[in-house]
């Protein structure tokens, strides 16, 4: 097997963990999932790693259909719809219509992900801006978290979401920030997704971010098939990678994994309502 074809593999499966954890972030369809077996295929590697639940995580209209179709087929998943700030380019009355209804089910845990990327070029900030303006209210309206996807865009999204008025809870997905952004999120009140990205050796601004974070305002996620976690990176991700992850992040917090893996699973089924899903 050549070198390209094994970073194409998925990392092995690790040892269960000691409790149940959640992917707070995730995009099944994006892993190569559309049946209701391959969700469930999933699901249960994830489930043998202990990562028990998992929030998919649409960012297109088709793609939030999908999310929400998806967590009817197994109890374990939850769906959170909204337009990715990458596709908000055409972003009209149409898509606003279909997120609206979608964003009822009572599957649907959150309104994401929704917020500002300002690395790739796909929209303008015009119309990012707007619909992030949209989603905030969207998110007051139904009383559902709202997932923020912010990509060099640290300012403009505190500034827009206190212009707004943030809802009562807000959740920064794969956090990115260094430790003074952070303190300002916590401060907020936000609450900070650790991805794959925290476990990163040369990531020194985001490790100490991950340090700082009281365990109410902290959750972890994959946000696969992207960003898998050290020593994997380059690999593709899924759900139970989130173990990797809670790992390293327990050593770095110098606490036991046991410790963290409960304490982020209370904050996410308290952020996200699960048990009310
Ligand atoms: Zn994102
Ligand atoms: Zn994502």
């Amino acid at each position: 097997m050549s070198k390209r074809d094994r970073k194409r593999e998925l990392p092995p499966v690790p040892e269960a963990l000691p409790a149940s954890a959640v992917d707070a972030h995730t995009h099944l369809d994006a892993c190569g999932a559309k049946t209701p077996d391959e969700v469930h295929a999933i699901v249960e590697r994830a489930q043998a790693a202990g990562v028990g639940r998992v929030v998919t995580v649409a960012d297109d209209i088709a793609s939030a259909q999908w999310a929400v179709e998806a967590s009817t087929w197994d109890d374990r998943v939850f769906a959170a719809v909204a337009l990715h700030p990458t596709r908000t380019k055409d972003f009209d009355d149409a898509d606003r219509e279909v997120l609206e209804q979608l964003v009822e089910h009572p599957r649907v845990v959150a309104v994401g992900e929704t917020g500002l990327d300002y690395y790739w070029d796909y929209s303008p900030p015009e119309p990012q801006q707007e619909a992030f303006r949209w989603h905030i209210d969207l998110a007051k309206r139904v009383g559902k978290p709202l997932m923020i996807h912010d990509r060099e865009a640290h300012q403009d999204i505190l500034r827009i979401l206190a212009e707004e008025g943030a809802p009562e809870t807000v959740v920064f997905h794969c956090f990115s920030g260094d430790a003074e952004f952070a303190q300002d999120c916590v401060d907020a009140g936000y609450v900070l997704s650790f991805a794959g990205t925290a476990t990163f050796r040369n990531a020194k601004a985001l490790r100490e971010a991950a340090q700082l974070v009281p365990l109410e305002q902290f959750v972890v996620e994959t946000d696969a098939p992207f960003l898998t976690p050290h020593p994997f990176r380059g690999h593709p991700n899924e759900p139970y990678c989130v173990n990797y992850t809670l790992r390293e992040l327990a050593e770095l917090r110098g606490m036991t994994l046991e410790e963290l893996v409960v304490a982020t699973t209370a904050t996410a089924e308290r952020v996200f309502r699960l048990d009310q899903a």
